[in-house]
């Protein structure tokens, strides 16, 4: 690619231009960086920051470069040399166009920028505060060109205010650049962060190794390429990239990615023809992951209607929609792992399949449970049950009230459980139904958060576990490794989204804990509203319902007996920890009523 000379652009073109706010968070800014290095036609992009890009960001390539004639115009407004007349407006090829990134970043950061181009001898270094110009000199520097963004919102502590931890916005980098490795196979992306790598890509330009970085080797595995062919209806709209096969599926539909013409984009209606073409193959509330690649004439697709460039619009939008759902039903029907499936079927095939499926997760499920049943609940120590049977001795008679006055249980003495789900036990004043999932939730509840007098049992694994994470989910699981350790879980970061896990948590059975991780991680994304407390809180909830024991798994009397042992040591045995109820009670005076005796 040449550069091409910089002008600033004529005003009635400029107001053609949806202006908008560019910057809004550390991601926001590498992200016009790597489609600046991009449309400087880089192959080798390297990205550094440190803070979570608050304190630096950098991205340096080895693109085309920047005449010295024309270093300081990039950070004027409007100044682009992607586009000059309006009418260039309608078929956009390049990722940036309105001349605004630059001038946006630099006004709210201290901007440093160094270029060469190939043709001139020596480079220019350029050091900008606020828009300002507080150094200029020539510089021996190869080829291209680096940004650097320091203490971003130095000026505006408004916006600065607004920005998350260090790890959630680091993660938020990372989501970035990953999907645009996606995009670009053979451009090769390094990232750092604490001048650690944390993500690189093979820049081989083979799309499927680059997907095997991303979403780590364990999804990546369950990744179906789709198939490339035609569209009778829309011949010229190409879809390729993608998706995940039934049997891996997400609790967001934050997966699903989508590219039109390489630019990442966002758009309610195509993540719906993905989400579709799942059509009951999916359990529910679970969505599949994808990454979508559209090509099509430009002309066909309009890019200037979003302040970052994030949404589009399409002329012919129910065509670009039907070719993605298109895409994405052929090729899970022609390449999903279940024998016997005929491609686009009628309704009948598609029974067929939902029904042979949910064989399938019932075989899944009996597998768990019977996994799990292997392992028993965690057993009491000895010390505990001498102090049982103390207070077992001293509780006095309970009033004849079906709700006691305080929120302890009684003891009470397991008679049975009934639908593989409850337990139904004596106590002192009558009967009890406990929910087996809901009393073991609180239990562990009760126990992680009184934390070191009480930990969760673990179990050493025979060997150490080598888990890999897509850099996303890695970034979250790092940031809150002391309470998955309280949790049972013996793990440590090893870098570039590995942990070593050396112990599990004994209640988590057969169960992998990859998965586990993974799942745990992905609802902690969705309440990324959470912060501080109220984030450990809620991970503390999500894993305690995570490891507790389901409704469906039977239960020995001795594990029943168990359970109401420790439920009963619990400080708020009656509801688990998001509120519902983990007892019913029905006392003898209400029994005699029922019953007419009375
Ligand atoms: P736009 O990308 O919309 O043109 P920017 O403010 O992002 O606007 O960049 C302004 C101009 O600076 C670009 O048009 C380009 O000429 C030049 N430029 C910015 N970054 C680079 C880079 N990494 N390599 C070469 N030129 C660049
Ligand atoms: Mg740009």
């Amino acid at each position: 690619m040449i550069a091409m000379t910089i002008h600033v652009l004529s005003p009635d073109v400029a107001d053609k231009i949806a202006a908008g706010e560019v910057v809004e968070r550390p991601a926001s800014v590498v992200k016009e960086l790597i489609e600046n290095s991009l449309d400087a036609g880089a192959t080798d992009l390297r990205i550094e920051i440190r803070g979570g890009g608050k304190r630096l960001l950098r991205v340096i390539d080895n693109g085309h470069g920047i005449p010295v004639a024309e270093a300081d115009l990039v950070f004027r407004r409007h100044a682009t040399s992607k586009l000059q007349t309006a009418d260039e407006l309608e078929r956009i090829s390049t990722l940036g166009f309105r001349g605004e990134a630059l001038a946006a970043i630099s006004a709210v950061s201290k901007t440093t920028l160094v270029t060469r181009t190939e043709e001139e001898p020596v480079g220019t270094e350029l050091r900008l505060e606020g828009s300002e110009v507080v150094g200029r000199r020539a510089i021996g520097t190869p080829p291209g060109t680096s940004l650097t963004v320091e203490h971003l919102f130095w000026n505006t502590p408004a916006r600065l205010k607004f920005l998350r931890t260090e790890a959630t916005e680091a993660g938020r980098i990372s989501k970035i650049i990953t999907r645009y490795a996606l995009a670009y196979p053979h451009v090769r992306f390094s990232y750092l962060s604490e001048g650690r790598i944390s993500f690189q890509s093979p820049g081989s330009g083979d799309r499927r190794e680059t997907l095997l970085k991303v979403y780590g080797p364990e999804s990546a595995r369950q990744m179906l390429a789709i198939e490339v062919s035609q569209d009778p209806v829309a011949p010229d709209i190409s879809v390729s990239g993608f998706v995940s096969e039934p049997s891996l599926h997400r609790a967001n539909r934050s997966y699903i990615e989508l590219f039109v013409n390489k630019r990442l984009i966002q758009d309610r209606n195509l993540t719906f023809a993905v989400i579709q073409a799942y059509h009951t193959l999916l359990p529910g509330g679970r969505f599949p992951l994808a990454a979508i690649f559209i090509d099509m004439d430009p002309t066909q697709v309009d890019v200037n209607v979003h302040p970052t460039k994030a949404e589009v619009r399409f002329r012919e939008a129910s065509l670009v929609f039907r070719a993605v759902q298109r895409a994405v039903h052929r090729t899970l029907y022609a390449q999903a792992p279940i024998a016997g499936l005929q491609p686009e079927g009628g309704a009948s095939d598609r029974e067929d399949w939902a029904a042979r499926r949910q064989v399938l997760v019932q075989a899944g499920r009996a597998e768990d449970a019977a996994a799990q049943l292997a392992m028993n609940l965690e057993r009491q120590e000895p010390g505990n049950s001498v102090q049982l049977v103390g207070s077992e001795a001293s509780v006095p008679a309970a009033p004849p009230v079906s709700r006691p006055a305080t929120d302890a249980l009684p003891p009470l003495r397991p008679v049975g459980q009934i639908a593989a789900a409850y337990l139904i036990a004596e106590g002192p004043t009558g009967l009890y139904l406990i929910d087996q999932h809901a009393a073991h939730e609180r239990i562990l509840y009760e126990k992680l958060v009184a934390g070191r007098e009480h930990p969760i049992a673990k179990q050493q694994l025979l060997e150490p576990l080598t888990i890999e994470l897509g850099s996303r989910l890695a970034g979250l699981v790092a940031e809150h490794l002391p309470i998955l350790q309280q949790s049972g879980f013996e793990i440590e970061s090893f870098g570039s989204g590995s942990f070593l896990l050396r112990a599990v948590p004994s209640v988590l059975g057969r169960q992998d804990p990859q998965r586990l991780l993974e799942e745990v991680a992905e609802q902690l994304v969705e309440r990324d509203d959470l912060v501080g407390k109220a984030m450990e809180d809620e991970l503390v909830k999500i894993i305690c319902k995570r490891l507790a024991i389901k409704a469906g798994q039977v239960l020995s009397v001795v594990e029943q007996r168990e359970l109401l042992r420790q439920l009963e040591a619990c400080d708020n045995p009656r509801t688990c920890p998001h509120g519902r109820p983990t007892t019913l009670h029905m006392s003898a005076s209400q029994l005699e009523r029922q019953f007419g005796r009375t």
